[in-house]
């Protein structure tokens, strides 16, 4: 009883100071700096930070009396707010059960300033999971991240703003997440960096530069060394200096298989092995730094793979998947870029790569320009087009058939955010019987790790 009673006690005294550590913006609320917006869950919504209209008033939500017999929905759980900082931006992730609405704030330094001291989400119908803690950013870009319980059933996140340009805030789903890409100028030690010098991954990062850390030591551990005498010239021949870093991403991995083949034949273990070919061909072959989001069977979100590629200032990003069909007679290479889906067909394969539904896809394709700023659209098109030649000759010549369903386009979200040229393979149908016992064949596996890096040269190659 009494340990009871301490608890109710203590949830009372975080809610308490939660809302008196959140009273600042409740206060800029009252006094009219705040811009709102009421933002629909799973809707994408880009913010530039235009001069703010001050003296708009704050409407208020009109509270609508729940039919009677309605059960009251489970409280979204807000599980984990992460951030990483890579050379062009920030992006912070907050983690939500499932879908639920959010109202998104700003409150400007001075009114009508166009310059940003806080950017602030109220997230109804939600609960904040014991245990999540504020980051502490300080990367010039935000100072902070600081999540409450600010009523009792909406959660408030501040993102405090050390000097910024512009923000964009997209939702993921299943798991919910809140992305908020914030982009502006460094301080000198990132934006200091000359052309050509590949960027290293911030020092004061901890986080995510461990993550990277332990990738890229797991890429190492994984990577036969090679004797130095015995070591071959490099085999393809390529323009040195244009392309010094590629990441890697098998797709899938770990809870999440991908597509299953008839036979059980997992998308996950597939492209894993095309992956970790790849990496290895390029390091040996090209000379090229190739790091891998993942070298083993563990699961990885979308929104960390990009952001993996935009810490480490990767110059390439390349996922690797296999496809799947519900007609098992479907077959062939397709090589995919970020863009709006041009046939219901790719659309699908987006649902499916991306984990979610066709409704939600479609939401992602309204603001999807809006999402695409500094996406290198014709250098991933061009990418997209030497890698889909470069693999259909290869595995048509050795293994044929097969089919060339050439370059297509398709809301992905692990290409969202990417600041670098970035496709996504989807080399076989793991679905069709034939095509999967091709990729059961670790002799298949390495001539489409070869397919990829011949795409990889020609793009290299052809560039001034
Ligand atoms: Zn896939």
């Amino acid at each position: 009883m009494f340990r009871r009673g301490l608890s109710v006690l203590t949830i009372l005294l975080i809610v308490l100071l939660g809302c008196s550590s959140f009273a600042e913006e409740a206060k800029n609320e009252k006094s009219g700096t705040v811009k709102t917006k009421k933002t629909a869950a799973a809707a994408v919504k880009k913010k530039k930070t235009a001069p703010a209209k001050a003296g708009k008033k704050v409407r208020t939500a009109r509270v609508v009396a729940a039919a009677p017999a309605k059960p009251l929905p489970v409280p979204a759980q807000l599980s984990e707010v992460r951030h990483w900082s890579t050379p062009d931006y920030t992006r912070v992730a907050i983690t939500l059960s499932h879908d639920t609405p959010y109202e998104q704030h700003e409150i400007a330094r001075t009114p009508g300033s166009s310059l940003l001291s806080r950017i602030y989400f109220d997230i109804n119908g939600a609960r904040l999971a014991p245990g999540v803690k504020d980051l502490s950013i300080g990367d010039g870009l935000l100072k902070t991240v600081r999540a409450a319980q600010y009523r009792a059933d909406t959660v408030r996140v501040v993102l405090d703003v050390e000097n910024i340009k512009d923000y964009k805030i997209f939702t993921f789903s299943d798991p919910f997440r809140i992305i908020v890409d914030v982009k502006g100028e460094r301080r000198a030690e990132i934006s200091a960096l000359a052309p050509g010098i590949v960027a290293a991954p911030p020092a004061a990062e901890p986080a995510a530069g461990e993550a990277l850390r332990a990738i890229q030591a797991e890429l190492q551990a994984e990577m036969p060394k090679e004797p130095a005498v015995a070591k071959a010239a490099p085999r393809k021949a390529m323009k040195p200096g244009k392309i010094r870093r590629i990441v890697v991403d098998p797709g899938h991995g770990g809870k999440d298989p991908g597509a299953i083949g008839l036979t059980g034949l997992q998308e996950k273990d597939v492209v894993l092995a095309i992956g970790l070919t790849l990496a290895k061909k390029l390091k040996d072959e090209l000379g090229i730094d190739a790091v891998m989001t993942r070298s083993t069977d563990v699961f990885i979100e979308l929104q960390e793979r990009t952001a993996i590629a935009n810490q480490v200032g990767a110059d390439l990003f390349v996922s690797i998947h296999a496809n799947a069909s519900l007609n098992r007679s479907a077959s062939g290479i397709e090589t995919y870029y970020l863009n709006l889906a041009k046939t219901e067909k790719a659309a699908q394969l987006a649902a499916r790569e991306n984990g979610t539904s066709l409704e939600k896809v479609s939401l992602l394709q309204a603001v999807l320009f809006d999402l695409m700023a500094n996406y290198k659209l014709n250098d991933s098109a061009h990418l997209a087009e030497e890698v889909q030649k470069a693999l259909y000759k290869r595995l048509n010549d050795r293994y044929p058939p097969v089919k060339n369903l050439g370059v297509k386009q398709g809301p992905f979200y692990v290409l969202v955010g990417a600041t670098m040229p970035s496709i996504l393979t989807e080399s076989a149908f793991i679905s069709n019987d034939k095509e999967e016992a091709k990729l059961a064949d670790p002799q298949y596996l390495e001539q489409i790790a070869e397919g990829i890096l011949d795409g990889i040269v020609a793009y290299s190659s052809a560039l001034k």
